[in-house]
């Protein structure tokens, strides 16, 4: 990799570079029809994910209490954040038109995190086919079944293993061990000790690397691979995970519907994700996008340190390109943004239906941290907040909104949701060290 000719050739790689916060509209963005047969996935599939999650929501009601009253689904809550709008515009000096709203993953039962999406859906459709196979349950059966003793004696000649920097590994560690599994879960250096005490306590078996995220994925693949009963979770190439998160384009669509929330020609939608290794932003935005058409446009959002997603499309190098290639330290606080490469499947798959990118620094996602806290009362963990920029970044560029064909009038009936990934499980003490960090 010659980095001299990588800058001249794409002077934001050079902006990236020096870790200057950077936006960047793609110009080839381009319609679902047009985009759709790069993804290899179709709505059939997200309907098949969606069917099997109703299958096991029997189950997850009874396992997990505090999913009963919403019938065993793992769905967040939309909230609207007024006084943070007028904080926002306030601070950056920019109007944001029509409304801000604030998906709350950060809320998800189970987990705590967006990783209950994908996570689970992909442990749950692996215990599915071997229960299947086994001839433990039939589709037609109540899948409360998996409850029983034979059920779980049978999951606990089985193991599963990932690697992660805390989240993906709360989420599938949590629902592997309450299913049965002997699950193994790689932690990368960054990941926090609550975390791995929380794991542990569920009864997973917790191993920690010194290094990144990429290491100990490494790692957990290659104990996996020596192991034929292992099921090794790839959180950089699956389509089951992928999928899982894709649900959440027809749950947004029926919360939309509910809270009268119009999304069409008139009324533009715009979605703010943070981005890791791709998986979980990736997937909602596919599903989003089957849900709302050309009608919705999405960003995702990456730390300074750790600008994976961006380098990789911008550069059309997706996985064969790391942030570390360049001199970036892929250090950051925010948990689960801390990755060096991003995913090559959901770059070429997603990169015609992402209308850009933003990165923005830690202080920033402290700071804004803390101004959500004092406007709002949410207390979210900082990677969650990575999104929040979005709105003031899109509102300020006028040469992208008028290439997209969304003038003032359609703008004053925008809206805009951040989608908040992390934080409703943060210890109070912990959660204490993240206010303090923020700048008054
Ligand atoms: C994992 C994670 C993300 C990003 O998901 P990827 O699939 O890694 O891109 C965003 N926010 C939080 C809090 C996460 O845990």
């Amino acid at each position: 990799m010659n980095i001299h000719a990588l800058t001249e050739r794409f002077p934001l790689v050079q902006q990236l570079i020096k870790l200057e916060p950077i936006t960047w509209f793609n110009p080839n963005v381009t319609s679902l029809s047009d985009a759709l047969p790069y993804v290899g996935l179709s709505q059939a599939d997200v309907a098949d994910a969606s069917a099997r999650l109703t299958r096991f929501a029997p189950y997850l009601a009874k396992a997990f209490p505090e999913t009963l009253d919403a019938g065993g689904i793992i769905e967040s809550p939309i909230t609207s954040i007024p006084q943070m709008q007028a904080a926002l515009a306030e601070r950056f000096g920019q109007p944001i038109a029509g409304q801000l709203l604030l998906k709350l993953d950060s809320h998800l039962p189970i987990s705590g995190s967006i990783k209950a999406r994908g996570g689970i859906y992909e442990v749950l459709t692996h215990a599915d086919a071997l229960a299947l196979d086994a001839g433990l349950i039939t589709e037609q059966d109540d899948y409360a079944n998996l409850l029983s003793d034979e059920c779980r004696a049978f999951f606990a000649g089985k193991r599963i293993a990932v690697g992660s920097t805390g989240n993906l590994g709360l989420s599938i560690g949590i629902i592997s061990a309450r299913l049965g599994f002997d699950v193994t879960v790689h932690m990368s250096a960054d990941a926090r000790e609550w975390k791995k005490a929380k794991l542990r306590q569920h009864g997973v078996t917790v191993v920690e690397y010194e290094q990144d995220y990429g290491v100990a994925v490494e790692q957990g693949r290659q104990a996996a691979e020596a192991d034929p009963d292992c099921f090794f979770i790839d959180d950089e190439n699956s389509r089951t995970l992928f999928l899982g998160y894709a649900v959440a384009g027809e749950r947004v669509k029926a919360q939309f519907a509910r809270m009268g929330v119009v999304v069409d020609a008139e009324h533009p939608l715009f979605v703010y994700l943070p981005c890791g290794v791709g998986g979980g932003p990736g997937g909602v935005a596919f599903g989003l996008k089957l849900a709302f058409g050309d009608h919705v446009h999405i960003l995702f959002a990456e730390p300074t340190h750790s600008p994976c997603m961006v380098l990789g499309v911008h550069t059309g190098l997706h996985e064969g390109i790391a942030v570390q290639d360049l001199g970036i330290d892929n250090l950051t606080a925010a948990d689960g943004l801390a990755v060096g490469r991003p995913s090559g499947f959901v770059g070429r798959a997603m990169e015609r239906l992402i209308d850009g990118y933003l990165t923005l620094d830690d202080q920033q996602m402290y700071d804004l941290l803390g101004l959500l806290n004092h406007a709002e009362g949410i207390q979210l963990e900082p990677s969650a907040l990575a999104g929040m920029p979005g709105p003031v970044r899109v509102c300020a560029d006028t040469a992208y909104l008028e290439r997209m064909a969304l003038p003032p009038e359609k703008m004053a009936n925008a809206t805009h949701l951040v989608w908040a990934t992390g934080g409703g499980m943060v210890p109070a003490q912990e959660m204490a060290k993240y206010l303090a960090q923020a700048k008054a």
